[in-house]
């Protein structure tokens, strides 16, 4: 039986996906050959990758509006300097919400000067700033929807002057929110898309152009645009992949059908970490993730047996990230509200025992 796999990323995908995507390794389009094995430049590939770019617009309601979705490699990573890259002129307002702002503000800092607007730092980012300025003369602001390090996630997003991006590595595709407030949406495929290998980054397109550095082609919006991303030979298995999970989802009714599934796995989820004794929360209730629930164990002496328990359930990777500690169950699309509903069970188990 597969794992109730709660692992933060790579993580879970929807059996079907795998399924589909393990046919497609040995026999492509039913023409006996691999997908791994054809031309990215032959039809049946570029057929994937516009599917694949038409879906995300699609899923996200952003047809027609402006926008156009790119599937590159790098990893978010990539985004961090990219972004940059490709939009900081002089200056650029930060929100600092954990790890993987720290790492994009590190980035964009090599090219020029960097406001970082707040930051949870000093609480080990266990809550999300909500005070603070975006001043309208910064090229763009940057902040991180969902940490999942941390297990925050940002409710509401300011209404800026200036182009809003945002790092939607863990959350994308998890909830309703009126995606045209921002201007550059990007995600690293391998937390609820597909496979590690590539990322989606949604661009509307009329905020390029506006720098004066010279951009390496491999590192510009522009030209990856231009060349409706194939400048290079894309990771064709991530984008087959993301593309059957993006398909998955608008099967099941698309974001708004699998958030009603998320809020009951976080419901579930939280109210156990909350009305069981053994166990306490890690992030402030109002920012606690819908994705990533962090908690401790508050008697140490427990640890032993409660790993026992749960490994012995078959769950998997529920240890949390060792900036944090204690535990994270990671809850993205394609989690059962069964696995969930395990876990629970496990830990007040553990209570009776105790
Ligand atoms: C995992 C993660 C990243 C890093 O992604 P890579 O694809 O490994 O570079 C960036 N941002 C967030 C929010 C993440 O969860």
């Amino acid at each position: 039986m597969k794992k109730h796999n709660f692992s933060a990323g790579p993580c879970v995908l929807p059996q079907e996906v795998l399924q589909k995507a393990s046919e497609a390794v040995l026999n492509f389009n039913n023409d006996n050959l691999s997908l791994l094995e054809i031309s990215h430049r032959s039809k049946p590939f570029v057929d994937v990758m516009e599917k694949a770019r038409a879906l995300a617009l699609e899923l996200l309601g952003l047809e027609g509006k402006g926008y156009k979705a790119l599937f590159l490699q790098g990893g978010a990573s990539t985004q961090f300097l990219m972004v940059a890259q490709n939009l900081l002129e002089k200056r650029a307002a930060y929100l600092n919400t954990g790890t993987w702002s720290d790492k994009a503000i590190k980035e964009a800092a090599i090219f020029d000067d960097i406001h970082e607007v707040a930051s949870s730092k000093s609480a080990n980012f266990n809550y999300i700033p909500k005070e603070y300025d975006i001043p309208e003369d910064h090229d763009y602001f940057h902040c991180t929807s969902n940490n999942t390090i941390f297990g925050t996630q940002m409710k509401k997003f300011p209404k800026t002057k200036i182009p809003l991006v945002c790092d939607m590595s863990s959350d994308i595709f998890s909830r309703v929110l009126d995606f045209s407030q921002f201007d550059l949406i990007y995600a690293g495929a391998q937390k609820n898309m597909g496979p590690a290998g590539t990322t989606l980054v949604v661009i509307k397109e009329d905020i390029l152009g506006k720098v004066s550095r010279k951009i390496p082609s491999m590192l510009d919006y522009k030209v990856h645009l231009s060349k409706g991303s194939m400048f290079n030979t894309p990771p064709v298995f991530a984008v087959y992949t993301s593309m059957l999970t993006m398909e998955w989802l608008k099967n099941l009714g698309g974001i708004k059908a699998i958030e009603k599934e998320n809020e009951k796995k976080a419901t579930l989820m939280y109210s156990e970490i909350d009305l069981n004794p053994l166990f306490k929360g890690y992030s402030a209730k109002e920012d606690r993730s819908n994705m990533n629930a962090t908690f401790t164990l508050l008697n140490d002496d427990l640890k032993e047996t409660f790993d026992t328990m749960w490994q012995d359930a078959g769950i998997n990777g529920l240890n949390g990230h060792r900036s944090v500690g204690g535990y994270r169950a990671s809850m993205y699309n394609a989690l059962s509200l069964d696995s969930v509903k395990v876990l629970v069970e496990i830990m007040s188990e553990l209570e009776s025992k105790a």
